[in-house]
């Protein structure tokens, strides 16, 4: 017997309509690309979202069709998306910063018909354009400019485009299971890979991410996004935003710490998420600056592991509580947040600072398993200790990715992360590195993570990575690869002398590279494997 309840298709295009019906005149807070600011409202995000359908529809794509953006985190981009989703075709979002080559390729590969971009970007989407075999039509999001139009003549206006309709448009009734939106992953290895979410998969995300336990999100927030919307979807947060109805603060191309800091205390952002590398620029701004970012009542730091150090400077100079979530671009991305169970409110500070620095545990809608073997089906002990491959399932996992046919799971339906960890009994998770990045050592493994957190506590260091050197005896040596904070004047024997009593023996760095920079993927993470590919051979002789 079923129950006889109504059916309502869960969809995108509800989320914009609650927001522009029950949140009209909530505030979205915007950087253009020129850096001006500019305000609208959900209604009005709402309304040329309908326009822009409409723009779409005359353009004759069928439902399904991909249109690319290639976009900072800016309102013309947020109503572009419900545009696109929300009729029907699905929203393919590019990293800007990608090789030219891949970036060829998963234009490609998605068949995008349409290409959407920010000014900032003319010169790349120009140089590459003679090479996308299928985009039909380039829009500019932004208003009518000769400079644009000279250097591609065919370009479109987005402003243009949205005045010449009405915002009448019916949003389509689909099937929930249809696809919305397509995220390519970073790709560290190989050629990129799309992971293809569906309307279901993205509604059911935003309401566990709203959640207390997850990021906590309500009416009351003035949220901002500074993960960028190609990096996961901005972890799911324009739409969870939508589904809540808050202010929304979208930092545009202004990505550095003083510009964050500066829209922080303007617009009395309370919630803001991003990198590690995100929240180190902005802590060194705020700390010029003398800014306390009072209205910041938490971060959320995912995409790397959160140096504990940082959790400490948020929470003690800047009364900040830091949110440490985990999760990749095959799961939608929140696989776990970091909150605490009643258990813990009695224990110290510094206990609850231990459960703080775990990756925390999943909402209800997942699940996680710690197996032996790498898309092995055996799980092991949930004990804190063992680790293991990390694998998870649920209901906004990918099952397989864009255009392949065979499943991307285990034998017994796990989506395997790639990464190793723990796994307690209340269910919080501990990264210990991502698989590639472990270093064995003498058949003995050392976290690189754990040796970078040490080294990001040192006040002296500003940046670090670990990676495995090649070594005659021990087929591999940790080595730190460090940048130093302006100014500070730093040994090597320092800094190794400060890991005697953090870690064991031979766990220790077999040595100390000072760099001027870490090159950074376009997501914000360190490319250990460029690392590597540097710096892997230092220790042969
Ligand atoms: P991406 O799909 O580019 O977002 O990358 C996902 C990967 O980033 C994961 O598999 C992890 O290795 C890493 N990652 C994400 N969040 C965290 C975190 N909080 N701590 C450690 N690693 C993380």
């Amino acid at each position: 017997m079923l129950g006889n309840m109504m059916f309502q298709p869960l969809l995108i295009s509800s989320m914009i309509e609650h927001a522009g019906r029950y949140h009209a005149d909530g505030l979205i807070i915007s950087r253009n690309t020129d850096l001006s600011m500019v305000e609208t409202t959900w209604a009005k995000v709402r309304d040329n979202a309908k326009r822009f359908a409409n723009v779409l529809q005359s353009f004759g794509l069928q439902t399904s069709d991909r249109v690319a953006t290639i976009a900072w985190n800016n309102h013309r981009h947020l109503e572009s998306w419900y545009a696109i989703s929300g009729s029907g075709l699905i929203c393919h979002t590019i990293n800007p910063r990608l090789f030219p080559e891949q970036l060829v390729f998963i234009v490609n590969d998605a068949a995008d018909r349409v290409l959407i971009f920010d000014k900032t970007f003319l010169p790349l989407v120009k140089a590459v354009k003679p090479l996308l075999k299928t985009v039909e039509k380039f829009i500019c999001l932004d208003a009518a400019d000769s400079a644009v139009s000279e250097a591609m003549p065919d370009v479109l206006f987005y402003e243009d485009l949205i005045a010449a309709q009405t915002p009448d448009f019916e949003w389509p009734e689909l099937d929930e299971l249809s696809a919305s939106s397509l995220c390519y992953t970073s790709g560290t290895t190989g050629n990129p890979k799309g992971v293809l979410y569906s309307h279901r998969s993205t509604t059911l995300h935003s309401y566990a991410i709203c959640m207390p336990d997850s990021l906590n999100i309500s009416a009351r927030d003035v949220m901002m996004p500074v993960v960028p919307m190609f990096h996961v979807n901005a972890w799911g947060t324009p739409y969870a935003a939508a589904m809540v109805g808050c202010t929304v603060v979208l930092p545009g191309p202004g990505l550095d710490g003083a510009s964050l800091v500066n829209l922080i205390d303007t617009y009395k952002v309370s919630v803001a998420l991003g990198v590690p590398t995100i929240w180190q620029g902005l802590i060194g701004a705020a700390q010029q600056s003398g800014s306390k970012l009072e209205s910041l009542t938490r971060n959320v730091v995912g995409g790397s592991a959160c140096p504990p150090a940082m959790l400490r400077v948020f929470k003690e100079q800047f009364n900040c509580e830091t949110l440490h979530a985990w999760g990749m671009t095959e799961t939608s991305p929140l696989g776990t947040s970091n909150q605490y169970k009643a258990k813990h409110m009695h224990l110290s500070e510094e206990e609850k600072l231990k459960i703080r620095l775990s990756q925390g545990r999943p909402p209800f809608g997942v699940s996680l398993r710690i197996t032996d073997e790498e898309n092995g089906t055996n799980e092991i002990e949930r004990d804190g200790h063992t680790s293991g491959n990390l694998q998870i399932k649920g209901h906004w996992i990918v099952e397989s990715y864009f255009g392949k046919e065979q499943s991307a799971l285990t034998s017994d339906g796990w989506f395997d992360t790639g990464d190793i960890a723990t796994l307690n009994d209340d269910g919080y998770l501990s990264i210990s590195d991502r698989s590639k990045d472990l270093i064995k050592s003498g058949g003995e493994w050392i976290s690189s993570v754990e040796l970078e957190n040490l080294a990001m506590g040192h006040p002296k260091i500003a940046m670090a990575a670990v990676i495995a050197a090649e070594h005659e005896k021990w087929d591999e040596r940790p080595i730190l690869i460090a940048i130093k904070k302006p100014e500070a004047d730093l040994t090597d024997t320092e800094i190794l002398d400060y890991y005697a009593d953090k870690v064991a023996k031979w766990q220790i760095p077999d040595k100390v590279i000072f760099v001027d920079a870490i090159p950074l993927s376009g997501t914000g993470k360190m490319l250990k494997k460029d690392l590597r590919e540097q710096f892997g051979k230092v220790l042969l002789s």
